[in-house]
Parts: structure tokens; C-alpha cells; sequence
């Protein structure tokens, strides 16, 4: 019998930190982007253009792409869009915005593929929906067809179950069998089983057609945040395909964000998940690009990847009744964000870029010497002087009008001090 280590589990036991290990997934290539095998969590997102109006959505992919989705979803669901597919790739690849197209597909897929052969060569995957394939007898050979399609054309597939869209004959059969169970699961248990084994039954029977199984990500969602991060455990659980995290119809603003990042935070803790997109409803008039955002700030607030400098700010309160250090927050984080397409090139490593902008000396010097580079702004009362620290040394105290912009020409001084400045051609 292996002996206890008495300080295992005792009151000197070194506290957990981090996420869990990558829970080991198969790696598949979806057009030399490679989503599991223990690759960092890729971003990806949807357009809401219709597919077939080849200029607005080939701006809009290209809009994601920019804002950093690193792979784009549109909907293939008429001739019209299948035919526009191999326009769009053409476009954007003269835009030079070359990011992997993948085909969402329901109920008309494998018409769709036979009819427009262009369109199956130029998606880098096709989503297949196993609750939307087809009804009845048609469903097997709608789905067979839909894979003897991506073998034909070296692609892989995400099969992607959708509580919304749940295989009906799969459900009643599990509730039927549930009916002759000693002491029968509750109905929402049967039902996320019937979600769970949607995925992983159409996975196997797209091996069993001979699809590799380094070609398959498999997603079931749904659109609560306790059901989705069972179901996601239990999927992880049985099997090692590469998993596509996404909460479904989250939500419009606030709620969408905060639903999406409780259910997936948790997952990717526990190490699930080997892509993620935010389903979020655009506010009227929001650019679709926000859902790449918060996508990209989840998981770098994580310490999962990251993307852009980061900004720390405190809430403020009622020692600086200013409204400018939310300005100056707010300024600092648009610049970064913007510079960054730039340094990613030229300054590698920028992203990494801690900042802190402060209200007042109760913690702004602390967090600032925290921060890369940090400022602690004048609260109510004290001197109109700001000091700005450089990884934790104080450098400088700026006054006066220009603080704003002088503090952001020192960000970008440091980042071309730090960042090793321009390639060579
Ligand atoms: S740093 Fe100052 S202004 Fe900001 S929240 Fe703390 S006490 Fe309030």
C-alpha cells in the first residue's frame, strides 16, 4: 500500500494554481489551423450576413478575421450561397485575409456538396448538424453522404449537436429505455444523454464510414451554463476527439458575456475544450467583431493565450469624482488594440504588455508597480501629478493637459524598447 504523504493534503499542502493539463485531444487541421492536440484554444466566430451577397459577407469575414478570429463560420443553406463559397475564399485570399472558411450545413448539406463541388473544396471543414441532417430513413444516408463528401475532399467535419435541434427518434428512445430503469434518471439527465450520445454516435459512425477520426471536432450545446458544463465533462469523459466549447443562443450584452464566460471558464479550468466561439446577439448597431473580443479577452484574463496588452483599471469611487482616468483607461485599451495588428509583426511578444491605469494613490502606485507600465492619477484632493512606474520603478510624473497623450507615447516607447523593434527585411 502506497504511504499517505502526510503534507498531501494537510494545512502546508501547496494550494492548486493554473488551469488542469490539456485534457488530451486528437489534433485536426482545419486549413493549417489545428484545433486540439494539445494546440492553444482557438478563436473562431460566425457571420450574419447571407452567404450569398458575396461583397458584404466577404467584409465581414474579413472583419473577424482582422479582430482575430482564426477561423470563420458562415451559413451554407441555398445554391446561391454554396456558389458564392468559392468567390468568397477567392476575395479574401486577394485581401490577403486568407482565414479558413467553414460551411455550416443543415438539412440540404449533402445537396448542396453534390451540386456545387466548388464549394466542397473550397471549405477548410463542414459543420454537420446529426439532429438536422434528415428525417427518417434519409437521415443515415444524408449524413453518409455528407461524410463521403469531406473523405472525397480531405476535410475534416465539426459534428456539432444542438439542444435545439436534438435528434427527436434518439430522445424518445433513451426516455423509453429510461421507463424501464430501477430508478429512473430525471428528465433533463436523459436528455443531455441524448445530446452526449447524438455526438459521439454520429462520430463513430462517421469512422465506422471511414472518415479518420483526426478529422472530427465534436460540440453539443446547449444554452444553459450548468447543462452545458455537464454535458462538455461527460463528452470529454468518453472519448478524445477535439472539442468546440460554445454556449448557444447566450444572449444579447452583459448577459450573453457573462453566461459564455462562466460556462466555459469552468471547462477550460478543468482543461476541456480545444476552440471556443461567444454566440453573443449583436446590440443594434454593435459590430459582429465583439464576439471575437471577448472571446480573445477570455482567455487571455485566463493566462490561456494572449492576444493584445492587457489594461488593469480600478472601478473608481468616491475619492476621484474625475471622470478621467475612465477616459484614459478607455483610450489606453483602443490604442493597444489597435497598434497590435502592427506589433504583432514588428514587435513579437507585445501582447504580453501589462498596463495599469489608476484612480488615486490609495492603490494606484501599488498596481502600477504591478503593471509593465502603470499611472496612478490625482484623486480628489491631491496633488495634480501623476507618476507613471515602469515594471515597478517609478520613471517619470506627468502634468498638465497632455497626460493622456503622453502616457500612451511612453507605451509605445516601451513596447519599441522591450520588443525588439522592426524585423529586417
Ligand atoms: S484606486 Fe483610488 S479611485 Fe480607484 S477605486 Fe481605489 S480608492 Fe477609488
Amino acid at each position: 500500500m502506497r504511504a499517505m504523504n502526510p503534507d498531501a493534503h494537510g494545512p502546508d499542502a501547496a494550494p492548486t494554481f493554473g488551469p488542469q493539463a490539456r485534457r488530451h485531444t486528437r489534433p485536426v487541421d482545419i486549413g493549417g489551423v489545428t484545433v486540439g492536440g494539445g494546440a492553444p484554444v482557438v478563436v473562431q466566430s460566425m457571420t450574419n450576413t447571407d452567404t450569398a451577397d458575396i461583397d458584404g459577407t466577404v467584409k465581414q469575414v474579413a472583419q473577424l478575421w482582422r479582430a482575430g478570429s482564426e477561423l470563420v463560420r458562415l451559413t451554407v443553406n441555398t445554391a446561391e450561397a454554396a456558389a458564392a463559397v468559392p468567390r468568397i475564399r477567392d476575395k479574401l485570399a486577394m485581401m490577403n485575409a486568407p482565414v479558413p472558411l467553414i460551411g455550416d450545413f443543415h438539412y440540404n448539406g449533402h445537396q448542396l456538396l453534390a451540386g456545387e463541388p466548388a464549394c466542397a473544396e473550397a471549405l477548410a471543414k463542414y459543420r454537420i448538424n446529426p439532429g438536422n441532417v434528415g428525417f427518417g430513413k434519409k437521415r443515415d444516408s444524408q449524413f453518409a453522404t455528407l461524410i463521403e463528401f469531406a473523405i472525397k475532399y480531405g476535410k475534416p467535419v465539426r459534428i456539432g449537436a444542438n439542444w435545439g435541434s436534438l435528434d427527436q427518434a434518439l430522445a424518445t428512445r433513451l426516455m423509453d429505455e429510461n421507463h424501464e430503469r430501477a430508478v429512473p434518471w430525471e428528465a433533463g439527465r436523459v436528455l443531455r444523454e441524448a445530446l452526449i450520445r447524438s455526438a459521439l454516435d454520429s462520430a463513430g459512425r462517421a469512422v465506422e464510414l471511414g472518415l479518420p477520426p483526426e478529422r472530427i471536432v465534436l460540440s453539443a450545446k446547449v444554452s444553459g451554463v450548468q447543462e452545458l458544463i455537464a454535458v462538455y465533462r461527460e463528452l470529454a469523459r468518453r472519448g478524445d476527439h477535439a472539442l468546440h466549447l460554445g454556449l448557444t443562443e447566450a444572449g444579447i450584452g452583459s448577459k450573453g458575456i457573462v453566461a459564455s464566460s462562466a460556462a466555459l471558464a469552468v471547462l477550460m479550468q478543468e482543461g476541456i475544450g480545444d476552440t471556443i466561439r461567444i454566440s453573443l446577439t449583436p446590440e443594434p448597431g454593435q459590430s459582429r467583431t465583439n464576439e471575437v473580443v471577448v472571446a480573445q479577452e477570455l482567455l487571455q484574463t485566463m493566462g490561456l493565450r494572449a492576444f493584445t496588452p492587457m489594461v488593469t483599471a480600478c472601478p473608481g469611487c468616491g475619492r476621484t469624482t474625475s471622470t478621467f482616468f475612465q477616459e484614459l483607461a478607455q483610450k489606453v485599451q483602443e490604442h493597444v488594440r489597435a497598434r497590435m495588428p502592427e506589433w504583432k509583426v514588428t514587435h513579437p511578444g507585445a501582447e504580453n504588455l501589462t498596463l495599469a491605469v489608476m484612480g488615486c494613490v490609495v492603490n494606484g502606485p501599488g498596481e502600477s508597480r504591478h503593471a509593465n507600465i502603470g499611472i496612478s492619477l490625482p484623486g480628489t484632493g491631491e496633488a495634480p501629478s501623476a507618476p507613471v512606474f515602469e515594471d515597478g520603478e517609478k520613471t517619470v510624473t506627468l502634468r498638465g493637459e497632455r497626460i493622456a497623450d503622453e502616457f500612451v507615447g511612453l507605451i509605445d516607447s516601451y513596447v519599441e524598447r522591450h520588443y525588439g523593434g522592426p524585423r529586417p527585411d
